[in-house]
């Protein structure tokens, strides 16, 4: 089985590349290392079943012959982190839509069966939780670059259901919750990097406005063996999955754990949500996913706890950390 991974060098998809090697596949990766690195696949690198094209999937021609040639496409490559968002939206926008029309217009000329990575974001302020697959998009103000995001990767859907409605692509749409573990970078403001390795440095762990606001954590080895299941089961297609954990925790609970799992002597620190991103800000207080359906198709049920989770983030900063990681 040929397998592409758009967005391979990223943190979800090297853990992904890796899992598919482990079960036998042969992997084509296109990353333009915007927000992945190649610190992520150096290991795989001389693997003989594993190759890498450090490019952009706008590059329709290189992309197209991969495409003939693969048997599946798993499609990561997306701008992700809420402040990359608000830092570089039309990059944001862009890779989003643009990035996947290439993608889903060439996998329907072939007839590639597809996976498209989505996100929670796209319920928006939808505070209905726990949220389902059919509820509502609430997104907010287009004066408001965070909802960008929840747009964009909206349009992806829209676009992916289109092209299984009209052309009979076979698509499956999965919306990944907060995905953590090693790799992941602070960079682009996702909360347990940024807390483990405030802790780790002995400086306070800065939550954004009161701290109430919560959110699930799952395992990234938890996701990714989601969508390979997924993708091997002929029932998915044509559908919308939510994958993450169910298991809530506030900002501030979360900050705890950290200080507590590290044994660091680091204070928390309030920081009001405009000097944390940007005047008007807007944030979810909740936002929990019912996985029923992932149940009922795989079997889903997340094995990791939060500690778990916490516990391989602090290993890997202590032990493995770049440059990167602390820029
Ligand atoms: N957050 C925080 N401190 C940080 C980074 C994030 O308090 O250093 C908050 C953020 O405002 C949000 C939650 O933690 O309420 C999760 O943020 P993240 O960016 O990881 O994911 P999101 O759920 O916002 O996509």
């Amino acid at each position: 089985m040929k397998t592409l991974i758009t967005g391979g060098a990223g943190f979800i998809g090297s853990h992904l590349a890796e899992a598919l090697l482990t079960a036998g596949h042969e992997i084509v990766v296109v990353d333009d290392l915007s927000t992945g690195r190649y610190e992520n696949i150096r290991a795989l690198r001389d693997h003989p079943r594993f190759r890498v094209f450090i490019s952009s999937i706008l590059d329709r021609s290189l992309m197209e012959p991969l495409i003939a040639e693969c048997d599946e496409i798993y499609h990561l490559a997306a701008a992700v982190g809420v402040r990359l968002i608000i830092e570089e939206p039309v990059e944001t926008i862009e890779t989003n839509i643009l990035g996947t029309e290439v993608v889903l217009n060439l996998a329907s000329k072939y007839n590639k069966k597809t996976l498209l990575a989505s996100t929670s974001e796209v319920y928006g302020k939808n505070n209905a939780v726990p949220f389902r697959e059919d509820d509502d998009s609430v997104i907010g103000a287009t004066t408001k670059s965070r909802w960008s995001y929840a747009c964009s990767k909206a349009m992806d859907e829209f676009l992916a259901l289109a092209y299984h409605k009209q052309k009979g692509l076979p698509v499956i749409i999965v919306r990944l919750f907060n995905t953590v573990g090693p790799r992941q970078t602070g960079r682009y403001g996702m909360v347990i990097p940024n807390f483990v390795r405030q802790a780790l440095l002995g400086q306070p762990l800065t939550v954004f406005g009161d701290g109430e606001q919560s959110r699930c954590f799952m395992h990234v080895q938890d996701a990714v063996k989601a969508l390979i299941a997924l993708m091997a089961h002929p029932d998915a297609v044509g559908q919308i999955f939510n994958l993450g954990s169910d298991q809530e925790v506030t900002i501030n609970e979360l900050a705890r754990r950290v200080i507590h799992l590290t044994e660091s002597s680091s204070t928390i620190q309030h920081i009001p949500y405009h000097q944390a991103y940007e005047p008007g800000f807007e944030d979810m207080r909740r936002r929990v996913p019912d996985i029923s359906k992932l149940r009922r198709l795989i079997g889903f049920a997340p094995q990791r706890s939060l500690d778990e989770i916490l516990c391989s983030v602090i290993e890997y900063f202590r032990n493995g950390r770049t440059v990167d990681d602390v820029a």
